[in-house]
């Protein structure tokens, strides 16, 4: 009797969030169907969904003390992550993307997650009473869906930290690099293990892998790069060089975990034989930063989960932190977002340490490691963007060839895993034509202007369940699917050289 209860509680929950826009266009009184949509946002399990947590071994967060949680997630306790998606845009109003961006961009409390001009889909994190005063604002003047994507952010957030078992890499005895790699990959790491996985593969392969030091961050860690490389040091200035980041914002893990990924793939692949990694590696350099902001990554494991910059002191002591991906330059644009914006650029060009010192590190190694091309790893999306990213007026060089290999590295992707990833210039994206500081200074944009003739961005998994909070189960589906696409990008550039 009790679970028939919860079960038809359940199913009329879930009704009534999936379905606000109905209540919406045909509701002649929109501020009721907002009030049911937040009157029913509740973030307590009940008994009948703890029961189906505690079949799949993971704790519900609110059954295990406080002192044993990763980080405090009672910070998130009463925070929602929505989606507004499928607006309607008339000739006379400005438009919603860029409104309602510059609405929430004024609200301490509310963050932007993903946004999306070109998927049109805004993701942000926000409490009832915000929700209410947004939804009501913006329905007061645009046409517009939304729905709950995420309503148990504590939980969501306690699931993506490894579980006891899999804690700790040290704890295990096995020194054999592929075990321990298969271990590695089954939850997502801290930067101790990682930078401690980097050691156990140079030990393996000490004639092909080296470790490159490219400089130290604000709180004084270092940033740790792998280069893959199977030919003598007399012929590295005639190899180019693909470079492959990740982690340039703190939270997005998967495209950590998914740079570490392709490396431990190409080695084992090498290693067995097989003759078209070969011939990639003969041909080509790989260097891989899969850290590129160790300070903010270090701080998503030790007290916010959903961290995006690095942590260097700006001018107002009470904010912290430059979005390193705004920090490049090319296209730099500084005095439009505050330091407490989770996209503020610093004041000036390469103020954030990271970029500082990746610009250093490739203009010091250009001539004896030229680099060709670049693909710099986010999530979440499932998007392939190609340049440029600070504005859409602008043809990138070559742009033909850049759309067919978009293209190219979306399709095997489905054919490897058949998800979908959307191509878009990466202007279109960020929506950089209402909103300039969006696209400003980006890394993607200063690899292909200065460093790399192709150069991407790919947004990984997944298109919204999860946002940032994708479960680890999902590690090596991602590290396969790019992988496959990144062998598709070798093979295009061999054949283009
Ligand atoms: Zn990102």
């Amino acid at each position: 009797m009790r679970l028939l209860f919860t079960l038809t509680a359940l199913v009329y929950n879930t009704a009534a969030i999936q379905y606000p826009l109905s209540f919406l266009s045909s509701n002649n009184d929109p501020a009721l169907s907002i009030n049911s949509f937040i009157d029913n946002l509740s973030q307590d399990l009940s008994d009948f969904e703890i029961s189906s947590l505690n079949d799949n071994d993971i704790a519900y967060y609110k059954q295990i003390e406080p002192s044993n949680w990763p980080i405090d997630l009672e910070q998130y306790s009463t925070d929602f992550v929505i989606r507004l998606f499928d607006w309607i845009d008339t000739d006379d109003d400005i438009p919603f993307y860029q409104s309602t961006l510059s609405l929430i961009k004024e609200q301490q409390n509310i963050k932007i997650w993903d946004s999306s001009l070109a998927s049109k889909f805004i993701d942000i994190q926000l409490n009832k009473d915000m929700a209410q005063y947004l939804l009501t604002e913006l329905s007061s003047q645009y046409k517009f869906n939304y729905k709950l994507l995420l309503n148990n952010l504590p939980q969501t957030i306690f699931e993506t930290y490894p579980q006891s078992q899999l804690s700790s890499l040290e704890e295990e005895e096995n020194d054999d690099f592929i075990t321990n790699s298969e271990l590695f990959f089954k939850t997502y790491r801290d930067i101790d293990s990682i930078y401690a996985w980097f050691d156990l593969l140079v030990n393996t392969y000490p004639d092909i892998l080296s470790i490159e030091y490219i400089g130290n961050t604000f709180e004084g860690r270092p940033m740790k790069a792998l280069r893959l490389s199977v030919h003598s040091d007399s012929k590295s200035n005639e190899i180019k060089t693909v470079v492959i980041t990740g982690g340039i914002h703190a939270r997005e893990w998967i495209s950590v975990s998914t740079t570490c990924y392709i490396l431990f793939q190409l080695l084992q692949d090498y290693e067995n034989g097989k003759v078209s990694v070969i011939r990639y590696l003969e041909n080509l350099d790989f260097l891989f930063l899969p850290l590129m902001n160790p300070d903010g990554y270090t701080y998503t494991w030790t007290n916010e989960r959903l961290w995006r910059k690095n942590k260097q002191q700006t001018f107002n002591p009470r904010c912290q932190g430059i979005d390193i991906d705004h920090s490049f330059d090319f296209h730099f644009t500084s005095g439009i977002e505050s330091p407490c914006s989770d996209d503020y650029p610093g004041e000036s060009v390469f103020e954030a340490l990271e970029s500082y010192n990746w610009d250093n590190y490739l203009n010091e190694t250009k001539h004896s490691h030229p680099i060709y091309a670049y693909i710099d790893l986010h999530s979440y999306a499932q998007e392939v963007l190609y340049p440029y990213a600070y504005s859409c007026d602008i043809l990138p060089r070559d742009e033909e060839n850049l759309l067919e290999l978009a293209y190219g590295l979306s399709q095997s992707i489905r054919l490897k895993s058949g998800k979908y990833y959307q191509i878009f210039k990466a202007c279109q994206d960020k929506g950089a034509d209402l909103l300039p500081s969006m696209g400003s200074g980006s890394a993607l944009d200063y690899m292909y202007h200065n460093k790399a003739y192709w150069a991407f961005v790919l947004k990984l998994r997944d298109s919204g369940t999860h946002g940032f909070l994708l479960p680890s189960k999902y590690i090596t589906p991602v590290g396969k699917e790019i992988y496959s696409s990144i062998k598709y990008f070798a093979a295009f550039l061999l054949s283009d050289k």
